[in-house]
C-alpha cells in the first residue's frame, strides 16, 4: 500500500518547481517503487495524468494513462499507462485550443487554451530516452498540463476566460450544455 496521497491546491509542493531526476536515483529500487506508486495512485483516481507534485514530491516525473475503461472518458483515444521521467515539450503548435481542465487536487474546472500539438521528450522508467509526437489535441492537453506541475504552474494561471472557472455542480448547470462551448469532451481530470 502507497502512503502517498493527492496534496491539494494551497500546498507548497503545487507551486514548487521540481528538481530533476538523477541517473542513480533512477537506478534505486526505492525509486522505481515510487513510480509503482504513482501509476497506481493515478488509476485509484480515474485520472488521466498525475505529476509527481501532486503527492508532494517534487521531482520531474510525470504519468499519463488514457484508459478505455476510465468512466470519465469513455470516447477519448486511449494513450498506454506511461510514467516519463525529467520530461520537456520540445516543440509546440502556434494555434491553441481551449477545452474543459480539472484536477485531482482541486474540485474546479475552467476552459484553458493550450497549443493543439506537442513533441516532449523525456526518459522511460529505466533510463532510455523517449519521444512523444503528440498529435491528438488530447493527448498533447494531458502532458502540457502535467509538465506544468513540474514547474509550479496550476491550470487556472492559464485561464482566460476567468468566468469558466467552475465548480462541478455549477459547471454542470451552467455550462456542460452550452452552445458553442467545447465541452462535447467532458472534464479532464489530470
Ligand atoms: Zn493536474
Amino acid at each position: 500500500m502507497s502512503l502517498l496521497k493527492i496534496v491539494r491546491l494551497g500546498h507548497p509542493a503545487l507551486r514548487t518547481k521540481s528538481k530533476a531526476v538523477t541517473r542513480r536515483e533512477l537506478k534505486s529500487k526505492e525509486f522505481q517503487k515510487f513510480l509503482e506508486n504513482l501509476a497506481q495512485i493515478c488509476d485509484k483516481n480515474d485520472g488521466v495524468g498525475l505529476a509527481a507534485p501532486q503527492v508532494g514530491i517534487n521531482k520531474r516525473v510525470i504519468v499519463v494513462h488514457v484508459d478505455p475503461k476510465n468512466p470519465r472518458y469513455p470516447n477519448k483515444k486511449p494513450f498506454p499507462l506511461t510514467v516519463i521521467i525529467n520530461p520537456r515539450v520540445v516543440t509546440k503548435a502556434k494555434q491553441l485550443k481551449e477545452d474543459w481542465e480539472g484536477d485531482l487536487s482541486c474540485n474546479l474546472r475552467a476552459l484553458v487554451p493550450r497549443p493543439k500539438t506537442c513533441k516532449v521528450n523525456g526518459l522511460e522508467r529505466h533510463g532510455k530516452p523517449v519521444t512523444y509526437n503528440l498529435i491528438n489535441n488530447f493527448h498533447a492537453r494531458i502532458f502540457q498540463h502535467e509538465i506544468d506541475h513540474l514547474n509550479g504552474v496550476f491550470l487556472l494561471d492559464r485561464v482566460k476566460r476567468k468566468e469558466t472557472i467552475s465548480e462541478p455542480s455549477e459547471w454542470k448547470k451552467y455550462w456542460k450544455s452550452k452552445n458553442g462551448k467545447p465541452n462535447k469532451a467532458g472534464n479532464s481530470h489530470l
